[in-house]
């Protein structure tokens, strides 16, 4: 049976990129060694990872000025990075509470400097994106979650502020057109639209990373890695040549232009079956919803259990909801085809043609 993956991370990756990641274990390109045990220090490995960086910014237009990193620890680990570096113990940095990566974010930022939530949509179980706030202008930066994975709101707004601004991009990055010139530092992890977990995309603007609010520890050093281009240490070569696989993949599809109209395409369909499906019911408000990430419930307990069941059945895998969100998400991750969502939504109309 065919298997449709709606997973929200790690997720799907497109077929090809598998096999030729499987063939690379094996043989990478034709060398006589596994893309495992190759120095981090070799050529075969600067091409990659140089290939990597100019992917991404080919693929996101990074204007001049900015560096292109590979981390590890994930986006969790930014957390912590994006305050250690960049809030001064007596200073203020202003967070956009959205979910539960956003408080995560708080969480850690606090351990630095004094935190100022500017709007949280905590209030109704972080259904929409708050709108309308104030910014003060004695803040470090301002920092956002722009798809908020767990509940399925997303930010498509570049925001125009005249603070630095700092955005965990983890979950729509690469999905859609955005305006890198006007953020400071933007970060993902890599398992959802990039690549395998393991590597963190970090693309930060250079006059920004002079800004070291404090000494810092070298490997949570931005600048060190910035200045040995991500070979500080081993990085994590394996995912990185995943990722790069997975951004040709991105190009060969026609870029971002071309795979956000497959996105928006992608998410519409799922969405007006939610509305017009009598048994489910969309989880966050019209003009916050994600494209990545959709939330819906069923109309009672019984059904929701009767339709899990039914995508099991189905091949339809990894659409139980978030533990905090409740009942279903189907993650439409780029590497996600429109024949999948078209055949979730066929499922659902069945399902509700036997169940009224
Ligand atoms: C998944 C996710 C994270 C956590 O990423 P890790 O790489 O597991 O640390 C953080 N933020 C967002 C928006 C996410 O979707």
């Amino acid at each position: 049976m065919k298997i449709h993956n709606f997973g929200a991370g790690p997720c799907i990756l497109p077929q090809e990129v598998f096999e030729k990641a499987a063939a690379a274990v094996l043989n990478l390109n034709n060398s006589g060694l596994s893309i495992l045990e190759i120095s981090h220090r070799s050529a075969a490995f600067d091409e990659i990872i140089n290939n990597a960086q100019n992917l991404v910014k080919e693929l996101l237009g990074v204007p001049e000025g900015y560096k292109v990193l590979f981390l590890q620890g994930g986006a969790s680990l930014q957390f912590s990075m994006v305050p250690m570096n960049y809030l001064p113990q007596d200073g203020k940095a202003a967070y956009l509470d959205t979910g539960v990566w956003s408080s995560k974010g708080i969480k850690e930022a606090t351990l630095f400097g004094e935190v100022l939530t500017i709007a949280s949509s905590k209030d109704k179980n972080y259904s929409y994106i708050p709108k309308g706030f104030d910014l003060p202008k004695d803040v470090s930066y301002f920092h956002i979650t722009t798809n908020n994975t767990i509940y399925g709101t997303e930010i498509f707004e570049d925001y125009d502020v005249k603070v630095p601004l700092i955005a965990d991009m983890s979950s729509d990055i690469f999905s859609r057109k955005i305006d890198v010139s006007k953020y400071d530092l933007i970060y993902a992890g890599a398992q959802k639209n990039i690549g395998p977990a393991g590597a963190t995309v970090v693309i930060v603007k250079e006059s920004f990373l002079q800004n070291k609010a404090r000494v810092v520890p070298t490997m949570l050093d931005y600048q060190v890695h910035a200045k040995n281009d991500s070979l500080f240490n081993t990085p994590p070569v394996f995912p990185i040549y995943v990722s790069m696989l997975n951004l040709e993949w991105l190009k060969e599809q026609g870029g971002i232009d071309a795979i956000e109209k497959i996105n928006i395409k992608k998410a519409e369909l799922l969405y007006q079956e939610i509305e017009r499906n009598s048994l489910f019911v969309g989880n966050v408000e019209k003009d916050s919803r994600s494209r990545m990430n959709i939330t819906f419930s069923a109309i009672n307990e019984d059904i929701e259990a009767k339709f899990l069941a039914i995508c099991k059945a189905k091949g339809i895998h990894g659409i139980k909801g978030h533990r905090l969100s409740g009942g279903f998400r189907a993650s439409l991750y780029n590497a996600l085809p429109l024949s999948s969502v078209e055949y979730l939504v066929e499922a659902m109309q069945d399902f509700e043609k036997e169940n009224k």
